[in-house]
């Protein structure tokens, strides 16, 4: 297969830049993709600075992935050319261990190959001679069990993101088992934030945003939400003490766990999907009302689809801005600063229009 064109970070400090990709044919297990779009999440950004460390360059990132299946191995039974797919978060896991079989791959005991800054496998242990290279690139072959379907009529530009932020947050939403009725709370209205609005919306939930953003307000009730408080005001904390039945905390920059603790019912749950710098945690606010504090990473694959279609039959979909590849650097700036509504997505038509 020729040289494949993507976009790359050659070390923590450099921005992102023209790169090529030996991309392989598909195995017998494999399928080949030409992607189409590709989301931009604020995991890019973490990981092409290194914010987790022990990142790997260069790094082509991208993992909200959707595009078309160009060829498929000698033993693809699932999949034929011309089906629209998805890719996530991780293209392999061992396929053995107790969450593998459960089909909660994210929690591979033995370490998912992250789509990309990780390792594809060899006799299914990762091997740190293959890295993984994401969706800023134009081709892709995946392993036929850790792709998605994309459900029929879904435009596939919105659809991108759902790989990642529609996944991460309708995971703990169904996990802890939200219902109709219930007094939820979005804290952080970005790329994940709004996923979880619509989709705790499409649930019968009572949707309340979170936001440091006052500006927000319009937008968080035309996503679905009943209600909006400004997290600037220091009275909200007070007003709504003890009010939700559960937090989902998407904000990707570090802030106060413990104000919003205090915020649910007793014996609630807040679960953390942002990835901020570690923060301090305060023991009193967990203790004082039996409250529970999670976290939950992306979805499975079985779950994965199953949000795919939660979405196509509710109609949900993101917010994006289509952007051309080579304004990506401008992208992640605009996303720290929260000048993002509510997603980037990359026309990967746009590597060919340089
Ligand atoms: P995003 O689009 O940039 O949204 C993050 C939101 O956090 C912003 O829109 C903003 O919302 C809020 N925020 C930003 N800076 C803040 C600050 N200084 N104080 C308070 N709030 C602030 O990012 P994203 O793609 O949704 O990702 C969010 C986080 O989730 C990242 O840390 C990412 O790495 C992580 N993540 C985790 C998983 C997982 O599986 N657990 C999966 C994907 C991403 P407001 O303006 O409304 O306050
Ligand atoms: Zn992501």
């Amino acid at each position: 297969m020729p040289a494949t064109p993507a976009y790359a970070a050659a070390n923590a400090k450099s921005p992102l830049a023209p790169f090529s990709v030996d991309r392989r044919e598909p195995g017998p297990h494999e399928v080949s993709i030409d992607i189409a779009y590709c989301g931009v999440c604020h995991s890019d950004i973490h990981q092409v600075r290194d914010d987790w460390g022990g990142s790997v360059f260069p790094m082509v990132p991208g993992h909200e992935i959707v595009g078309k299946v160009t060829k498929v191995g000698s033993a693809v039974r699932k999949w034929k050319v011309g089906d629209i797919v998805g890719v996530g978060c991780f293209v392999d896991s061992c396929r053995e261990c107790e969450a593998c079989h459960a089909g909660e791959e994210q929690f591979c005991a033995n370490g998912m190959s992250a789509t990309y800054n990780s390792y594809e496998r060899t006799n299914g242990k990762l091997d740190r001679s293959r890295p993984t290279y994401g969706g800023y690139s134009t081709r892709m072959s995946v392993d036929e069990n850790y792709i998605l379907r994309i459900p029929d009529g879904m435009p596939l530009d919105r659809a991108a993101p759902l790989l990642c932020a529609g996944i991460t947050t309708y995971s703990p939403l169904r996990h802890f088992g939200v219902k109709a009725g219930d007094k939820v709370a979005i804290v952080g209205l970005g790329g994940l934030g709004h996923m979880g609005v619509k989709i705790a919306h499409a649930m019968g939930a009572h949707v309340t945003v979170i936001s440091h953003s006052p500006g927000k307000r319009d937008d968080a009730l035309k996503l679905g939400a009943d209600e909006f408080l400004a997290s600037k005001d220091a009275e909200i904390f007070k007003t709504h003490a003890g009010c939700f039945d559960f937090i989902l905390d998407t904000v990707s920059a570090q802030h106060d766990y413990n104000a919003y603790l205090g915020l649910l019912k007793r014996d609630s749950t807040m679960v953390l999907v942002g990835l901020p710098a570690p923060t301090p945690l305060a023991a009193g606010p967990l203790v004082m009302r039996r409250r529970s504090l999670a976290g939950s990473l992306i979805g499975g694959i079985r779950e994965t689809q199953e949000m795919l279609d939660f979405c196509a039959k509710h109609n949900v979909a993101s917010d994006i801005e289509l952007i051309r590849i080579d304004q990506i650097n401008e992208a992640y700036e605009r996303m720290i600063k929260g000048d993002v509504r509510y997603r980037f997505v990359i026309d990967i038509a746009s590597f060919g229009a340089g």
